[in-house]
């Protein structure tokens, strides 16, 4: 039988827009079981662009989730005072504005004043171009910046453990946002940028974002990102809706916080989420459930 892989860093990268639920600490579970088998570090990496929907009552709920799941982490920020005074993503603003000026001067990027409706009304998922031949200047206010994308450059994906692919950007990920109408940068920069900024070489997510990697990949071509390129990914099962159980951030019954508050203990839910994937057996910890859930 073949060894794993070794590998340096993965990464946790919650969003403090909800509270987490189910699905996160399935995600979690298996990026730590996963690190335990290649070897690599663990870095916390809390994703707090969206400034709109961001609240210190959900940062609070990730480190509280955490250690009730008793999930390790090596890198980041302890607490959420440090995470605000240390690892918020506002403080690496220059950096994404690094990245943005290199596209920007590789005529990469294009304006586009759509609202959201009109792209959903278009295209729905997918936008089709609307822009593309408007010329409208980059540094017009409240405009989108979409890259110019080719649906027929290959795009390699190195996957967990040994495989590489190659695939093409989907039609919902073609011109995909680098910089929103807010001036932020969208979270496919931001998650290029940050990675190769802490030198993460693995990465676990769920199957919800594989076309987000290969837009990110697709980033990093332009980017001439080669450590970023090099970037190993498993992408892992998602939680299906089971009986009564929905997985929005707003069912409360899926919130972690809901389930710690019932008295259930972390082993209650790691096997919870093992029913909800087709396990009998109990599950006491997250490497159980990694022994039961991950391939290899
Ligand atoms: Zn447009």
């Amino acid at each position: 039988m073949l060894q794993n892989p070794s590998f340096k860093k993965t990464r946790i990268a919650p969003t403090p827009s909800g509270y987490l639920h189910l699905g996160n600490a399935l995600s979690f579970a298996l990026t730590a079981a996963m690190a335990r088998r290649a070897g690599a570090s663990i870095l916390l990496r809390i994703d707090d662009l969206d400034r709109q929907r961001v609240q210190p009552a959900f940062v609070q709920d990730i480190f509280d989730t955490l250690n009730f799941l008793e999930i390790p982490w090596d890198e980041g920020p302890r607490d959420a005072a440090q995470f605000e005074k240390e690892y918020s993503q506002v403080h690496r603003m220059p950096q994404y504005a690094a990245a943005l000026m290199r596209l920007e001067d590789k005529n990469a990027v294009f304006a586009c004043n759509c609202s959201r409706s009109q792209v959903a009304a278009e295209g729905g998922e997918a936008y089709l171009g609307t822009c593309l031949l408007k010329s409208i200047p980059l540094e017009t206010p409240e405009v989108n910046w979409r890259v110019y994308t080719s649906a027929d450059r290959p795009l390699r994906m190195k996957k967990w453990p040994y495989n590489s692919v190659e695939a093409r950007l989907p039609a919902t990920m073609q011109y995909f946002v680098v910089r929103k109408k807010d001036g932020y940068p969208s979270y496919q920069l931001a998650s290029v940028v940050d990675d190769h900024h802490y030198g993460v070489d693995l990465v676990v997510r769920g199957e919800d974002l594989y076309d987000s990697t290969l837009a990110q990949l697709y980033l990093a071509t332009l980017l001439q990102d080669q450590p970023f390129l090099n970037t190993t990914f498993y992408h892992h099962p998602l939680l299906k809706k089971e009986g009564e159980m929905k997985l929005s951030k707003s069912a409360s019954d899926t919130s972690i916080q809901y389930w710690r508050k019932e008295g259930k203990t972390a082993a209650d839910v790691y096997t919870m989420i093992a029913g909800m994937l087709g396990h009998k057996e109990p599950v006491s910890d997250w490497e159980d459930l990694g022994a039961l859930l991950l391939p290899g």
